[in-house]
């Protein structure tokens, strides 16, 4: 095989690896936000809830602060009780007396109620609490675990940088320059398979004189239509 040929091959074999390690390297920081953004959505649930107790607890402390005011109403209308002169103000004060009872009764139930909520919604915040534990362990577990892959690829990355670098070195600057030209134009493709009768690039039929030329792998040759270098694996 041209040994320039040679070289070209390794070289897209070696910048294709590259680009792989580039897009993982940029995919990586990506994935740690993903993962700390469901940390995230849990503490904002958090937050909510425990705003929601606070809301509620406030919203009990007005219907206890109500009773006590009827309980207060209700002491001073006994008191009337036994300062009234005829029947019907005697009926119409229990009258009134049963409605401050109803209300508080009713007001009772409310902050019953209430009280209910707030339970539930703790053992909720609880559940919650429970799960931002487990999810922040696992999201440092996982955090650490890709930071290392960061670190795997960087080393790889370099590692593949210097072996580009020394390859580079012998190739013709001329082609070299053309090789960078036509891989910025084709999605980084500029050294192709040629099989099946078709370019590996662009998927399009060569001329049987060109196709023989192709597959002795003794010159550089391009793809008419892409400009892709072509080479033969046999
Ligand atoms: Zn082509």
């Amino acid at each position: 095989m041209n040994r320039q040929l040679e070289l070209l091959i390794n070289l897209q074999n070696i910048d294709s690896e590259i680009g792989g390690l580039e897009n993982s390297l940029k995919k990586i920081p990506l994935e740690i936000e993903a993962l700390y953004s469901a940390y995230q959505q849990i503490a904002g649930e958090i937050s909510s809830i425990k705003n929601e107790i606070e809301s509620l607890n406030k919203e009990r402390r007005g219907k206890e602060r109500e009773v006590e005011i009827e309980n207060d109403h209700l002491s001073k209308t006994k008191v009337k009780l036994s300062q009234v002169k005829t029947n019907e103000e005697y009926s119409a004060i229990l009258k009134e007396m049963d409605g401050i009872k109803k209300k508080i009764n009713q007001l009772e139930d409310e902050d019953l109620s209430l009280l209910e909520l707030i339970e539930e919604k703790q053992n909720i915040l609880k559940e919650k609490e429970r799960k931002i534990m487990e999810e922040e362990r696992g999201f440092q577990d996982k955090k650490s675990e890709k930071e290392r892959e960061i670190e795997g690829l960087k080393n790889r990355f370099e590692q593949k940088r210097l072996e580009r670098e020394s390859i580079n070195n012998s190739i013709d600057s001329k082609i070299s320059k053309d090789y960078i030209k036509v891989a910025k134009n084709r999605g980084g493709m500029a050294v192709v398979r040629f099989a099946e009768g078709i370019c590996q690039g662009c998927f399009l039929g060569l001329p049987p004189q060109l196709a023989s030329e192709i597959r002795r792998n003794e010159e550089i040759i391009k793809c008419p239509h892409c400009q892709r270098v072509l080479y033969w694996e046999g």
